[in-house]
């Protein structure tokens, strides 16, 4: 098989991209978000047919926020767009001409990683996305794994804290209140309220009020050693790491790859989840330690994964 199709679904923008068999993008075309499940289905076919101008393309793989099922057709449920037991790969399918492959959004990401990133060389490896909520996908034995019924590695909704925050998914204490971006930006205003002194650098960037504090601010303001800033990175770093010891119990991978956009910040971020991995990993001093690796691919991951994907049928 030679060049499939990468669908990535943003919250602003359809990206659909062709990619070759050694995870090169060679055309791209974008399309905005529509606000309902049917435009979405008619903005995917637009993309589709906008990237394959000129190429001849084999397979589509669409990366879905949401629970897919085991079968790679259906959208089960998707915390951002109205999608109950979605069937969008015959939708998409029907519009397109093509065979379809639909796979989690998070997973397709890891999987692009594994194959083409940071993963390369590793037979068993975990990723985790630290984005405005935690994502993950697991690759053991050089196989993704999805679970019986598709929807393995919701690792964000792993509940870290009896009785801890409340969450968008309706438990309390998941992850991903505590390790992800949005819990980056949580930590900064907690820290910049109490000790405004500390975080002149960082309440310069936005409005001057703690309310105005963005995550890119805080990326901004740790990098010029505002010490709020560097402190939330910290905290983030901590329930980062202690949950990829609890991820060694279970998978005893080789490496983890840590991606998404608060992993752009490379070492400010990784080096103290490096520290709490081994602050919390079961029997540090007696066993091997898995690496923890920065993702390689960006914002691509998704797309290369998903086109990857679906060459594997
Ligand atoms: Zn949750």
């Amino acid at each position: 098989m030679g060049l499939t199709i990468g669908v990535d679904i943003g919250g602003t923008k359809i990206a659909a991209g062709v990619v070759d068999e050694e995870g090169h993008i060679l055309s791209t075309h974008k399309v905005p978000t529509p606000p309902t499940a049917e435009g979405i289905v008619d903005a995917i076919a637009t993309a589709v047919s906008g990237a394959s101008e000129g190429h001849r393309i084999d397979a589509v793989g669409i990366g879905a926020a949401g629970y897919v099922d085991d079968k790679r057709a259906t959208v089960l449920f998707a915390p951002n767009i109205n999608w109950r037991h979605e069937p969008l790969k015959d939708k998409v399918e029907q519009r397109v001409g093509l065979p379809v492959v639909v796979e989690n959004d998070a997973n397709a990401a890891a999987w692009g990683e594994y194959r083409f990133g940071a993963g390369q060389g590793h037979d068993d490896v975990i990723c985790i996305t630290l984005g405005t909520g935690l994502g993950g996908g697991i690759i053991i034995g050089n196989k993704l794994r999805r679970g019986r019924f598709g929807v393995a590695a919701e690792f964000g909704h792993i509940r870290v804290v009896p009785d801890g925050l409340l969450c968008g998914c309706g438990s309390q204490g998941c992850w991903e209140q505590y390790a992800s971006g949005r819990a980056l930006v949580r930590y900064a205003k907690q820290r910049a309220n109490a000790t405004p002194e500390n975080a002149t650098i960082l309440l310069s960037l936005g409005d001057g009020t703690v309310d105005g504090i963005e995550g890119k601010h805080i990326s901004q303001a740790a990098r010029q050693g505002d010490p709020v800033a560097v402190d939330s990175f910290r905290e983030l770093a901590r329930w980062a790491g202690a949950g990829l010891a609890d991820l060694a119990s279970l998978f005893d991978p080789s490496a983890f790859i840590v991606g998404g956009g608060v992993s752009d910040e490379g070492e400010l971020v990784l080096d103290p989840i490096r520290k709490s991995f081994r602050r919390w990993l079961i029997g540090g001093e007696w066993r091997p330690h898995a690496q923890v690796l920065a993702a390689q691919l960006g914002g691509e991951a998704g797309l290369v994964g998903a086109a990857d994907l679906a060459r594997q049928g």
